[in-house]
Formats: structure tokens, C-alpha cells, sequence
């Protein structure tokens, strides 16, 4: 691997640590005896899969870059940290290598956005086109819906992956706009709905025909932000903050 790329490696699996849409390793154990194993603190974590079974994942960001300023995420605009991106080939290059040396079992793939939602997200599923088409990889995928990315984009990106996930972040529009000003809340609840149709509507249709493929098997998960009411109030200097208590 080349330097620049594990340099990139460390920024975006340090970066995708703080998505709990699956639940991390957390060791920062280090090989420093040339003996075996590393649990280093991030880039491999642990899921679950349908059947109760525990496999390893790469969990990284395509890119760190993003548009929006969402006050809770590290990747924010605003945020003075070191950027970087993988190109499709890098993240394909990077799951197959590790995957045959047995270090991973399946991929966990997010994004900040850049540029737009669309552009974002069609490289997202570049990448899970070249794994399944090119590479013909069996391996789990759990890819990051893109908030506001078209239906079309979705639709396609669901055929390849196994889980996706979109982060609902506040269960209020008010909530939302407060914490994430750029994102819409119509843009988060759409996906949501739109690729719950989807799977109801693709295992009606296998019923029928058994050649129609099978959309996004393992189902789609969401996460929120919990927040610590008194920690945002000395940030943000607000008091009306009362109405988010429940999700403490
Ligand atoms: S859009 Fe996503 S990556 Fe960008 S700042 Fe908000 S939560 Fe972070």
C-alpha cells in the first residue's frame, strides 16, 4: 500500500468512527512486539448480520469533505481537520486486498458530501458496482444512503448493497434545522420511506418471478444524535433546548 494511501486510509477510517450504524472495536492496542494482531482503534469493526453472525467490516468514509455544517459531526465544514478522499478504485482496491487476506469479511461505506447529493452518492455506488460487477465480490455491504441523492441513484445502489442506512439525526424538523441548518428534514424522511417501499415492493415481486433480484436483504437501519441537554446549552448558549430531553 502506498504511503499516501494509508496516510488517506488512517483520516477516513478515524473519521467513520462515529457512525454507530454498526459497533465499533474500540481497542487501541498496538502490535509493537512483532507479534500477532492489532487491535487498533479504528477502520475494522463488528457487525451482526441476519443470522446472528458476528463479521468483521471496513468501515470507512469515501471522504471527509463536506458541504454541510452539521454542530454534531466531526467532518463539518467549519471543522479545522485534515481533509481527504478515495477515488472508486481505491476503496474497490482496498476491500478486495484486505477481504483476501481475510482481515475484513464485508465493507461499511459512508461519505461526507461533496459538491451535491447526487454527485456523492453516485460515487458511492460506483464503488459498489465495481465490487459486484468487476471484482464479483460476495462480501457484506453497508452502504450510507446520501441525504437528498435521487430515487433513481438509491433504487440502483440498493440492488448491490446488502444494508443501507440513512441518519434521521433529530425526530424533529425544528430539531434539525437547529443542529444541521443545511440539511432539509424532507431529504432524510424520503429515503427512509422510499427504500422501505422498495424492499416491501422487490419481495412481493420475488414471489411472482424468481429472477427479480433481490433488493437491499438485510434491511435498512437509522441512527439519531443524542443529546446532552446541558453541554449544548453552554455551546450554543440556548435555553429552549427542553423539548429534546426524550432523547437523552
Ligand atoms: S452532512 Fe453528514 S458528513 Fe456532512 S457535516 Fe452533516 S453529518 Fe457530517
Amino acid at each position: 500500500m502506498s504511503e499516501r494511501l494509508r496516510e488517506k486510509l488512517s483520516i477516513l477510517a478515524d473519521a467513520a468512527k462515529y457512525d454507530v450504524s454498526c459497533s465499533s472495536s474500540g481497542s487501541d492496542r498496538k502490535n509493537t512486539n512483532k507479534g500477532v494482531g492489532n487491535g487498533h482503534y479504528s477502520g475494522i469493526c463488528h457487525t451482526y448480520t441476519e443470522d446472528g453472525r458476528c463479521v468483521s467490516l471496513l468501515k470507512i468514509l469515501l471522504t471527509n469533505h463536506c458541504i454541510f455544517d452539521c454542530a454534531y459531526c466531526v467532518s463539518r465544514k467549519s471543522n479545522d481537520i485534515e481533509r481527504a478522499a478515495f477515488t472508486v478504485d481505491e476503496v474497490v482496491e482496498l476491500t478486495m486486498n484486505f477481504y483476501r487476506r481475510n482481515f475484513i469479511e464485508g465493507l461499511f461505506l459512508s461519505s461526507g458530501i461533496f459538491k451535491n447529493a447526487d454527485y456523492t452518492m453516485e460515487r458511492l455506488l460506483r464503488v459498489v458496482k465495481k465490487l459486484r460487477l468487476e471484482q464479483n465480490y460476495n462480501g457484506y455491504i453497508h452502504l450510507k444512503t446520501i441525504p437528498g441523492a435521487s430515487d433513481e441513484l438509491i433504487k440502483e445502489a440498493g440492488l448491490y448493497a446488502d444494508r443501507m442506512s440513512i441518519n434521521l439525526e433529530m425526530p424533529t424538523e425544528t430539531g434539525l434545522k437547529l443542529l444541521a441548518p443545511d440539511k432539509s428534514h424532507k431529504d432524510v424522511i424520503k429515503p427512509l420511506g422510499f427504500v422501505q417501499n422498495q424492499i416491501v415492493q422487490f419481495k412481493e415481486e420475488k414471489k411472482l418471478i424468481k429472477s427479480v433480484p433481490k433488493f437491499v436483504p438485510a434491511g435498512q437501519s437509522t441512527q439519531m444524535v443524542v443529546l446532552v441537554l446541558h453541554l449544548l446549552k453552554k455551546l450554543f448558549r440556548l435555553d429552549n433546548l427542553e423539548n429534546y430531553t426524550s432523547i437523552n
